[in-house]
This record gives structure tokens, sequence and C-alpha cells, in this order.
């Protein structure tokens, strides 16, 4: 087992990271920036360790600050939560030149995952299914042309490096194509520095169902259940729950078995999720997240798991405690995720100081949270602050718990996604389980 974590993170996902290390009896180490000396996770650390100027690139970013902190400290592990450097196979490179174990999958695994046209062809050939479409790079207009017509429109153009729900157009017709083909390539290029962009079938109202998955370094691998994600704005989720609604025991075990079958075929060797769109009775392969994610607390209440605990044990060489049939998922769990934007200004982004707060508690309820009264939200980082989680028998017993717990979650001095997410179940079709990746979208009209 490691000694000391370095958690190359800040925000609520350090301190989930940092709590778990303390579960399993290591230390662990916090690096902040200049703008998080008074941030509430470095209090969870039992060591602390500056990076300086508070630019994501000369922070959070910066491989080299975070392995000499390592060094300094003598941590033995990095764990890198989600973002930042979570999915930059140079910073496993740089672990092991240092001896330094990275709690993450191998960089390999990582690169063929963060190309979505090559992890498609991979899919494919491990005999999941994937969205009908181009198998590389598309380039000039008479090409696209061809294709659309062979795929039939609409179709959807998309960014091969992208990530992030950036570098992606739906296209309707023939006319729109020249626009959008020139649209996505330039900004993948200035977001991705690659401008490869590939086409594939645009669903129109698909779900997005994904599976949690682990596996082990010595090849045992199994999944954890569902989640569905389909409440998103630009791609980016915002209320996530588990199981899915429409989710059988049929079904679980038809697509449990593709992303298994996914993580297999790369020979995974950690925590991550392999995401669906789901559409009429069938399911595609989106991408595979190799990461810890930030929507995994569902997971770990439905399937009574500890995933963190579990990719640091994976990462110490253990083999997996749980085989697929002791993973049995129970009742039902709901996230929504507080960020500090609002929600009546098309979700910009609010930073500033928290001048009344008050947490959320009782019966079924888990706030995995970065912040407390007082505290000033940076400008330079993500504007989730906390992960409101309730669970319960049933549904609609962790709806009718969410909209409780909402109801007592008060943060004074910033506005935050909170009159949205109260919106959200007060929706007729939320509640019916009636879901799709445009329902923001299609019901924005209430919610402003
Ligand atoms: P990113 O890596 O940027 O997150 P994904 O490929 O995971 O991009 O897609 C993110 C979201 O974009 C999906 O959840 C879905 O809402 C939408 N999307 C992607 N591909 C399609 C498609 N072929 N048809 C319909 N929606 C899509």
């Amino acid at each position: 087992m490691f000694e000391k974590v370095l958690i190359a993170n800040r925000g609520e996902i350090a301190i989930r990271i940092m709590r778990a290390c303390r579960e399993l009896d290591m230390k662990s180490v916090a690096v902040y920036s200049d703008a998080d000396k008074t941030s509430l996770y470095t209090n969870y650390a039992d060591e602390n360790v500056p990076l300086g100027n508070p630019s994501p690139s000369q922070s959070y970013l910066n491989i080299e600050k975070i392995i000499n902190a390592a060094i300094e400290t003598g941590a033995d592990a990095i764990h890198p939560g989600y973002g930042f450097l979570a999915e930059n196979p140079e910073l496993g490179v740089q672990c092991e030149k240092n001896g330094i174990k990275l709690i993450g999958p191998r960089g390999d695994a990582i690169e063929q995952m963060g190309d979505k046209i090559t992890s498609k062809r991979l899919m494919k050939k491990a005999g999941v299914p994937v969205i009908e479409g181009t198998e590389k790079g598309v380039q000039d207009f008479e090409e696209a042309k061809e294709i659309a017509e062979a795929i039939g429109y609409p179709v959807i153009i998309k960014a091969s490096a992208g990530g992030g729900g950036i570098g992606m157009r739906a296209v309707y017709e023939e006319d729109e194509l020249v626009r959008a083909l020139e649209a996505t390539q330039s900004v993948a290029l200035k977001n991705f520095g690659d401008s490869t962009v590939f086409i594939e079938k645009y669903l129109e109202r698909p779900r997005h169902i994904e599976f949690q998955v682990l596996a082990d370094e010595n090849g045992n691998t199994i999944h954890v259940g569902d989640r569905e994600c389909s409440i998103q704005r630009r791609h980016q989720k915002l209320l996530e729950e588990a199981p899915s609604p429409i989710m059988t025991e049929e079904l679980r075990e038809r697509m449990g078995e593709s992303a298994v079958k996914a993580a297999e075929y790369i020979k995974y060797n950690s925590a991550g999720t392999v995401e669906f769109l789901y559409n009429n009775g069938e399911y595609y392969f989106l991408e595979m997240n190799t990461r810890i994610q930030v929507e995994h607390p569902i997971t770990e209440i439905v399937t009574n798991t500890d995933l963190i605990k579990e990719q640091i044990k994976i990462a110490c060489g253990e083999d997996l405690e749980y085989q697929q049939k002791d993973i049995q998922v129970s009742g039902h769990a709901i996230e929504c995720r507080i960020n500090a934007e609002n929600p009546l200004a098309n979700f910009a982004p609010n930073p500033g100081k928290i001048t009344g707060y008050r947490s959320p508690g009782g019966p079924g309820v888990r706030l995995d949270s970065g912040v407390y009264m007082n505290y000033t939200i940076p400008t330079f980082y993500d504007s989730m602050i906390s992960k409101l989680v309730t669970s319960g028998r049933t549904r609609k017993d962790a709806v009718n718990r969410m909209k409780r717990a909402l109801s007592e979650y008060i943060i004074l001095g910033v506005k935050t996604t909170i009159p949205f997410h109260k919106a959200i179940l007060r929706n007729e079709s939320f509640l019916a389980g009636d879901l799709h990746t445009h329902f923001v979208d299609e019901h924005k009209k209430w919610i402003d």
C-alpha cells in the first residue's frame, strides 16, 4: 500500500480523494495555487505544497511542479482526480521516470481513448456497437458531402481530439455542410491543436447512458452499473442519476457486457467510464473516459462501493475485491451539480464571495463540497463548487429528497444552479423519466 498520496487537483474532488486516503491509512499531500490559499481542501491534507501562479498552466497543469512537489514530500503516488492532468499521458511518463506510481490507467489506454477516431475503430474491432460514420478524418467538402449523403442527414461533425463538448456540430442539410466543416476544423485546431474531424450519424433524441468500469492490473474487469446523464447543457452534464430510469436487468447485462469488452480490449487498468448513446432500444459507444468522473458518487451509493478506494487499491497492484456477481444495484441516487453560475443569464460563471452558507443534511443526503461560509470562489477554475447527492429506495424517494435538500441548501453572495435543479425536479417529463440529451434546450422556457 502507498504511504503518501499527492493529490494533483483542487476543490471537492481533492477532498474526496483525501477522505479515501485517510480511510486507507495513507497520508495525503495537497498542492495549491496562490488563488487556493484559503480553499477548503487544503485543510484535509496532511501536508500542503504551494504551486504559485494561479493560471492552470503554471499550477495544476504544470507536470514539473507537480512531480517536484511529490519528490519534495516523499509521496509515493499521485492521484490526478478529473480534469487538469487526469487524461494527460505525459503525467504517467514523468511519474514513472521518477519512481512515483500514478493512480490511473496506463498512458497508451489514455491515448487510444483520447482520440475519437482511434477509439471508435478499436471498439468496432472489439465488437462494441458504434454509431455509423467515417473511420478516418474527413478533409474536403466533396468527400464530406458524399459521406453525409451515404449516412443520411442529420449528421454530426466532430473533432477527433475533442473533449468537454467542444468541437462538434450537427448538420441537417447539405447547405450547412461547408460552414460546419470549416467551423469544426478551426475550433478543433484552436482548442486541441489538431484539425482532424470526422462525420457520424446524428441521433436526434438519444439518451446518454454510461457504465462505470473497474479493472485491476491483473486482468480482472467488471462493470459497476449504469448512470443516466441526459440532463446536459452544451453537452455538459448537470444532473445525473443511477440507475437510468429505463434500465432493465436485461439491458444492463447487455450494455455492461459491452462496457467490459471495451475496457478489456485495451487492457484497461483503473476506474473508467464507457459512455453510450441510447436510441430506440439500440446503444452505441460514444467514448471512454479514462479517469474517475464527477458523477461517481451516485454509483457508489447504489452499489455500496467506494470507487476512489478501489482505484487506489488497483494502483497498489491489488486484485479487485469484487466479481461481477457481487455488484448489485439497489435503490436510486441523483446528483445535482451545484455550479457558481447564473442559470438566468445563460449559465454565465458567477464567482465571488459566499456571504451566507448552510448545507443540507438528513437521511439520504451526501454533499461533496469544496466551499464554506465567507469563502471567495476564485475566477481561474471550474465553476462547480459542490455536488449534492440524494438517494432512496425508489426514484421517487430520491427525487423528493433532492427537492427537500435543494430547499435546505442556502448559498448567498453568488448565483448558483440550485434554482435550475429545482425547476428540473418539478418538470413532468423529468418526473416521468422521459429524458434525452436535448431535454434542457427543449424545456428552456420554464427554466428561464
Ligand atoms: P466530448 O468528448 O466532447 O464530451 P462526446 O463524444 O462524449 O464529446 O459527446 C458529448 C455529447 O454530445 C453526448 O453526450 C451527446 O449529447 C452529444 N453527441 C455526441 N455525438 C452524438 C451523435 N452522434 N448524435 C447525437 N448526439 C451526440
